[in-house]
């Protein structure tokens, strides 16, 4: 349990990879705050379960990543609470899949604020926590989105380079107190995310539900295989190890060899 004594605030992650990352930092004894949406049972039902394994705390906040202020306060939260973030990780995202002249500008403006602004604004609010203690992980859940594009995802694949390019600032700002910043790039990881854009892209593509699992999601990924939200989240882990202490500034692909092409 080599976590414990530490806290760890995890955006998104009532649902898939970011529940994935919650879950393992827990099972090594981190005090965790899960954030998102979903049901009031289910997400309570979680958050009593990473107590139970990590035998240290866990909250559950609600803020919604489109808001600043509210991100600032579950900040402040956990550091009144659980006393951190020591370990932050940005994850929470949506998706919206459509032609660029199509594109609504809610959404453009919904997954730039949810996708990238968010860690913009916890990154703002946990660096003084995390510098007074000479000791910080920053990790973004990013894409192969962040290297590479597809057609019909501008928002996505703006916000996600965008994300790639603030963990290297933050890793040159930090580089001297002990705190690394970095991405982790999946490629297609089945998730609800995953699930929920199928039938656009059938819409966008005019395919049938077979057709973009196979011709559209898994024919960039080499392997042919989905990643695991638990493959995701042990790059996670492992960047909190002592050994990742001089792993910063980068971004690590868990891609099935999409992005090497
Ligand atoms: P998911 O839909 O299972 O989880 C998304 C999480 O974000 C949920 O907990 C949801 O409640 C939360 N969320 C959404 N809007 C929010 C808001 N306004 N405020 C607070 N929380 C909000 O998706 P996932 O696939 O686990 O995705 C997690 C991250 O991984 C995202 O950043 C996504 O872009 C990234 N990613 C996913 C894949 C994939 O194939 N699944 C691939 C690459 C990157």
């Amino acid at each position: 349990m080599f976590l414990k004594g530490k806290t760890a605030l995890i955006t998104g992650s009532t649902s898939g990879i970011g529940l994935a990352y919650a879950k393992l930092l827990a099972s090594e004894g981190a005090a965790v705050m899960i954030n998102g949406f979903g049901d009031a049972a289910d997400i309570e039902k979680e958050r009593a379960g990473l107590e139970a394994v990590s035998g240290a705390k866990a909250l559950y906040s609600p803020a919604d990543m489109m808001d600043g202020d509210a991100i600032a306060a579950m900040v402040a939260q956990c550091n009144a609470e659980l006393g951190g973030p020591d370990i932050l990780i940005n994850n929470a995202g949506i998706q919206f899949v459509s032609p660029v002249e199509d594109f609504p500008t809610d959404k453009w403006n919904a997954i730039i604020a949810i996708n990238l602004s968010s860690a913009f604004h916890t990154i703002r609010a946990a660096m003084p926590i995390m510098k007074a203690k000479k000791w910080g992980r920053i990790i973004n859940t990013a894409s192969a989105h962040s290297l590479t594009a597809s057609p019909f995802k501008s928002a996505y694949v703006t916000a996600k380079h965008g994300l790639a390019g603030l963990v290297k600032t933050v890793a040159l700002e930090t580089a001297t107190f002990g705190i690394t910043a970095n991405c982790i790039s999946p490629g297609y990881v089945w998730t609800p995310l995953v699930e929920k854009q199928i039938p656009d892209t059938m819409k966008a593509r005019g395919m049938t539900r077979e057709q973009v699992i196979n011709d559209v999601l898994l024919a960039g990924q080499p392997t042919k295989q989905f990643a695991t939200a638990e493959q995701v989240a042990a790059i996670a882990l492992f960047l909190c190890r002592d050994e990742a202490s001089q792993i910063t500034g980068t971004n690590i692909s868990v891609d099935g060899g999409w992005t090497a092409q």
